[in-house]
């Protein structure tokens, strides 16, 4: 990029931010989620970090949260209420802690790390013991005055005092001092924000986003009776201290000062711990993702500071943040990054999927550089280009795929894409079917296809051959080792060890676990031949109808279609399979090298006997292999595709076209709570 189109770039991302500022926080309303805007707003933040004579006072990294109102009296803090600087990764975090470390000369930090809440940082102040104001943070250095409705907040004590059995020396203290200052976060547990939010709707007023919005809306209400009602909870971590203060308290470290906010009677986070480097940092903030949905606040991550005040102080500030500090946030579901190239994707069955090239990008947890396009409809649909900038989305286990393209940010040089007529790699004619949306290469021996059959043969859902991924499939192939799957059988030792990145030992298990997946279910056997429209799911109809491979290879049209959920295009594929000589042999070299399926079990009867599901869109207590398992236990069919006999669509998170076919053919629609009770 240039400088005028860096120039250019910011000015548009200022733009498009504050339009979702605005619809957001005016209108109430979500156009791209909480964490797309985070996204957008952090590649504002980066550029003006690179380029600060790019920034300008009215750019959305300048705002601070929550401007002080003339509505309320204001407040000046004794010290800054700061905020942190954010990290999505472990390595954002080593990061920090290299600058910490150049910045004091030290090597051996202790950590304290924190749950981060999602609510209003609130600054309480007690004289003599007995609170006597209550202030927003406002623009960090004055606050707005909102002691009244503070004071509404039961687990906010009105008069210091000591709890517990055995509160330490330094908390009684603290009873003593003139001035304490404590910081904390008021909070609304999620079900009170959907409580509210009831109310709200059936007197026809404002829904509040989250938990956030919610709290500051709550607390900065006129009639402190509407506060009362709210439920609000203050979580306390913070006690602001003088250094005389402190040295003479003997109060050394960040965890002391928890010790003595639960002493003094405050609600802390009881997860809050010490830990002696970052590696126990991460595995705390890895359990606190798995109990996240389980917590009844909302969290965005853990906060991270020095542990020794001392240490902390003397790190400083550095612009509006702590050096000390950080927050170390979930990985955002959803962000946004650029399309560099769009590319053709062969797939075993010949269909032509786009992939975009992106700018690699953390989603989930981990860094994308590949979304899928499913196809042409869909790049129409999104009206996506190259060049584009997009949000990038990645729901549980699911392939990131390309949610919405950001066309403000467009500059002119985008560039069309248009599907193939020849297929890329062996040149062969497209075709299309299922309507024109899905693209084919027709070739069966084209050699992507030939490749991606082979990956999927030795995948999860076929022969799930341990240690024969992707790209050992291709140094086998490149090193002329094999030509198709059924030589996979014939390897030795001796072939696998000359490989790179294989000793004698890997060649060893690799050979041992080929071995072991000779035997095979007829289902699995089905799968792994790459049939056309032969999911697992199909796989298992015949298998239960037909008990043995020769009877489905000798089976007529007119023999399988009709079985479960087998329709005519279904039925076709599967015998035209058997037809093809290239493919008898295939199953012949297969049995030759010792290939040994068992027969199908004959299938069990429970409550679902007789009743077919669709899943669409994301589970969110089991994951769908899981769901078609439990249906396939108790006696009924999961399937893939929705029609006029489907019992049940099953619909969680962001259904996809199945929910709306569901809703055209009038199939009954389950959430997952109701699909879960009827397993019960
Ligand atoms: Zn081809």
């Amino acid at each position: 990029m240039t400088q005028h189109d860096i120039n250019e770039h910011t000015r548009k991302l200022r733009k498009l931010i504050n339009t979702y500022r605005y619809q957001y926080h005016v209108e109430n309303r979500l156009e791209i989620s909480d964490d797309a805007l985070d996204s957008l707003k952090r590649e504002l933040f980066l550029l003006e970090e690179k380029y600060p004579e790019l920034i300008t006072p009215d750019s959305p990294t300048q705002r601070v949260e929550g401007a002080v109102s003339k509505k309320f009296k204001k407040i000046k803090h004794s010290a800054r209420m700061l905020s942190l600087q954010d990290a999505f990764s472990t390595d954002d975090m080593r990061a920090w802690e290299t600058k910490i470390e150049k910045f004091s000369g030290r090597h051996d930090f202790q950590y304290f790390a924190e749950l981060k809440l999602d609510g209003l940082a609130l600054s309480l102040v007690y004289k003599n013991g007995v609170l006597t104001s209550g202030a927003t943070r406002g623009d960090g250095a004055v606050g707005e005055d909102i002691t009244v409705n503070i004071k509404t907040i039961d687990s906010i004590p009105l008069r210091l005092d000591l709890f517990g059995a055995r509160p330490h020396a330094f908390s009684k203290k603290i009873l003593e001092l003139s001035d304490v200052e404590i910081r904390g976060e008021a909070l609304i547990s999620k079900k009170g924000l959907v409580r509210i939010n009831k109310d709200q709707e059936k007197n026809g007023e404002n829904i509040y986003a989250n938990s956030r919005n919610l709290a500051a809306g709550s607390l900065r209400q006129l009639d402190s009776r509407i506060v009362a009602k709210r439920s609000l909870e203050f979580v306390a971590y913070d006690i602001i201290f003088s250094k005389k203060d402190r040295d003479a308290l003997g109060v050394l470290t960040h965890a002391q000062e928890h010790q003595a906010l639960k002493d003094l009677g405050f609600k802390t986070d009881p997860y809050a711990k010490a830990f002696h480097n970052l590696d126990g940092v991460f595995d705390f903030h890895a359990s606190i993702i798995e109990k996240r949905e389980a917590f009844p606040y909302e969290i965005d991550g853990v906060v991270v500071q020095v542990d020794e005040s001392d240490i902390f102080d003397r790190l400083g500030v550095v612009g509006k943040t702590p050096r000390g500090a950080i927050a170390y946030k979930f990985a955002p579901q959803e962000a946004i990054t650029r399309i560099e190239d769009i590319v053709i994707q062969v797939g075993r069955t010949g269909a032509l999927t786009p992939v975009a090239h992106l700018t690699p990008i953390n989603v989930g947890g981990v860094t994308v550089s590949r979304a899928t396009l499913h196809n042409e409809d869909e790049i129409g649909r999104l009206g996506v280009k190259i060049g584009d900038s997009v949000i990038v989305g990645r729901a549980g286990d699911v392939i990131p795929d390309v949610r919405k393209v950001l066309t403000e940010l467009r500059t002119g040089k985008e560039k069309n894409f248009h599907m193939p007529v020849k297929c890329p790699v062996c040149g062969a004619k497209i075709e299309k079917d299922d309507g024109g949306v899905i693209a084919r290469c027709p070739n069966i021996e084209c050699q992507s296809r030939t490749r991606e059959r082979v990956y999927y043969f030795a995948g999860r859902n076929a022969f799930d051959i341990d240690g024969l991924g992707p790209k050992i499939v291709d140094a086998l192939f490149d090193n002329g080792l094999i030509q198709d799957a059924s030589d996979i059988f014939g390897l030795t030792r001796d072939d696998i060890a000359v490989l790179d990145r294989f000793g004698e030992k890997s060649a060893d298990n690799l050979i041992a676990s080929i071995k072991k997946s000779k035997h095979i279910t007829l289902p699995r056997f089905l799968v792994a031949l790459s049939i056309l429209h032969v999911g697992e799911e199909t796989a298992i109809d015949l298998a239960e109808h037909f008990g043995e491979l020769s009877g489905i290879a000798r089976a007529s049209y007119d023999d399988i279609v009709g079985i479960k959920n087998i329709g005519e295009v279904v039925a076709h594929s599967i015998v035209d399979y058997f037809k093809d000589n290239r493919n008898k042999s295939f199953i012949e070299r297969l049995i030759q090298a010792g290939v040994e399926i068992a027969r199908a079990p004959k299938k069990k009867l429970g409550k679902l006997t007789g009743l077919s599901f669709v899943f669409t869109g994301e589970l969110t207590s089991i994951s769908r292999d899981e769901a078609k398992a439990l249906v396939r236990g108790l006696g009924g069919d999961p399937s893939e595709t929705v029609s006029k006999k489907t019992s049940f669509v099953v619909a969680g998170n962001a259904p996809g076209s199945k929910y709306d076919k569901a809703k055209k053919l009038g199939v009954a629609v389950l959430t997952e709570d109701e699909f879960l009770k009827k397993t019960r």
